[in-house]
């Protein structure tokens, strides 16, 4: 190939392409590298990298370069490691505010009396641009997938996740584990009375304050299902979440939210079952549910508008101390 062929075709690369001497001195630089860094062949011909570019020494490209040079060994510097290797701008605009273009590059060495080493540099910034767009469309897909749509808070999808993981960790390192379920009062009258979006308006105001009366110490309040509401919390015994579930039902006690149609004391209340153990490793998660449910239709049954916990010892529901 003679040397003009030779020089259209780097010249007409989509890529970037240095040539080293064997001193690693520069002997090409095609017409995608002028464009991109502003320097012209006469500008960087017969220099070092670190010299045309002086955050090259010591780096991984530096280092890359040496190798090829050296012991004639190839190496690949990918974007995500090495973000914006060299000051190239995809426009001039770009250049006055230094937003590199996110770079692959290969250094090869080459056996040859005059070029030792060949550097290829390709553009990646749309690539990675779309990965990061891709990467923040997901977590926000994952956000929004653990999330009640109508309360804002953890769905059950949320609540299944976390009893599986805390009841797991609890078991590795033999520490309590409880769980909350809390149900409003005489729900059903309340919607029947007041109408759907009452009700819709009322579950978000209970929902909003009993996430915030755990004045963020845990934000795993969870819409279990219906107008009912889950709360698990890792590292704490029964006695720990019976204060807790106290405070709770009071909190949604002191919104006195008018409750017309309720045999109760006229505002919207709500019932707690509480329970904890620290599991064997043999036991499934499905166990704290079950005891937790059963204090909670004791509560029920004894009244509503109060907490109740299981007892393991009985296998019955109590009032909490
Ligand atoms: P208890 O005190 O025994 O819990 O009685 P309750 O009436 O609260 O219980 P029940 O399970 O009979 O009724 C629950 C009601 O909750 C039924 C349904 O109308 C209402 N509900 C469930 N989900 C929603 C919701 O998303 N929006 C509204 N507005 N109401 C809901
Ligand atoms: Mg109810
Ligand atoms: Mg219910």
């Amino acid at each position: 190939m003679d040397g003009e062929l030779g020089k259209q075709l780097i010249d007409s690369l989509r890529i970037g392409v240095i040539l080293l001497d064997p001193n690693g001195r520069v002997i090409a630089w095609n017409a995608w590298m002028r464009r991109h860094s502003g320097l012209q062949l006469a500008d960087v011909s017969g220099r070092l990298i670190a010299e045309v570019f002086p955050d090259t020494a010591n780096s991984r490209l530096g280092i890359g370069i040496e190798q090829a040079l050296r012991f004639k060994l190839s190496s690949m510097l990918a974007p995500g490691l090495n973000p914006g290797m060299l000051p190239l701008h995809q426009k001039p605009a770009d250049r006055k505010l230094d937003r590199r273009m996110q770079q692959l590059v290969y250094v090869t060495p080459l056996n040859h009396a005059q070029c030792a080493c060949l550097i290829q540099i390709h553009d990646m910034t749309a690539t990675v641009r779309r990965e990061q767009r891709l990467r923040a469309q997901s977590s926000q897909l994952i956000e929004t997938a653990y999330r009640d749509a109508l309360t804002g808070i953890g769905n059950r999808r949320r609540f299944d996740h976390d009893l599986a993981e805390r009841f797991r960790q609890a078991q590795q390192r033999r520490s309590p584990v409880a769980l909350l379920m809390i149900d409003v009062d005489e729900f059903k009258a309340y919607n029947d009375h007041l109408g759907h979006p009452k009700g819709d308006a009322c579950l978000i105001k209970v929902a909003t304050t009993l996430q915030e009366t755990l004045r963020g110490q845990d934000d795993g309040m969870t819409r279990y299902g219906g107008e009912e509401f889950a709360l698990l919390l890792a590292d704490t015994t029964l006695d720990e979440a019976c204060a807790v579930a106290e405070r709770l039902r009071q909190g949604i006690q002191d919104l006195r939210i008018p409750h017309p149609n309720s045999h109760g004391p006229g505002h919207v209340t709500v019932s707690v079952g509480i329970a904890a153990m620290v599991p064997t490793a043999d036991q499934l998660c499905y166990i704290l549910l079950a005891q937790a449910d059963l204090a909670l239709y004791t509560a029920k049954d004894a009244g509503r508008n109060r907490c109740m916990c299981y007892d393991p010892d009985s296998g019955e529901a109590n009032h909490c101390r």
